[in-house]
């Protein structure tokens, strides 16, 4: 295992109320590392391609749609086991079965606004991050 990056996004639901600073309490309380942030708006073109792998199903456009609706804020964690442990840390994808304590259970309003996004691989991590930052704005 050792130190790895993985990628976050927290979501349109969660930067329109403010709770950004929350969220990164939460990751850093979690001995994750912010090592790279920026707060954007997503276009259509970005949100499409980054969910491209949900392209078939049922909620792509209403997921496209919502993620296009407001700021996220992008980001790059360092730390142990980092994909892993931000999944944990997340919680299950829809906040009902989420675990207590997660940021999904705490946070997330719906299946779709869920607040935040993780990577599920190492793979899918390098991919993500490279979709929206060069290496020199990664300062571990
Ligand atoms: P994640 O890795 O836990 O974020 O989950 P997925 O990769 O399976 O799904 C990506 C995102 O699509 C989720 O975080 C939700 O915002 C949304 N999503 C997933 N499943 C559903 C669903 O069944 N219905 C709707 N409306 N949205 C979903």
């Amino acid at each position: 295992m050792g130190v790895e990056r993985t990628f976050s996004l927290i979501k349109p639901d969660a930067t329109k109320r403010g709770i950004t600073g929350l969220i990164n309490a939460d990751i850093e309380g979690a001995g994750l590392r912010i090592v790279a942030q920026k707060r954007i708006l997503m276009t259509r073109a970005q949100a499409e391609t980054f969910y491209a792998v949900h392209k078939e199903r049922p909620f792509y456009g209403s997921l496209v749609d919502y993620m296009t609706s407001g700021p996220v804020v992008a980001q790059v964690l360092e730390g142990e086991n980092a994909v892993l442990r931000y999944r944990e840390v997340m919680g299950a994808t829809n906040p009902e079965s989420a675990l207590e304590g997660t940021i999904r259970k705490k946070f997330a309003v719906s299946v779709t606004e869920n607040s935040v996004h993780g990577s599920d691989s190492p793979e899918n991590a390098a991919t993500e991050i490279r979709q929206f930052f060069s290496e020199n704005e990664i300062v571990g």
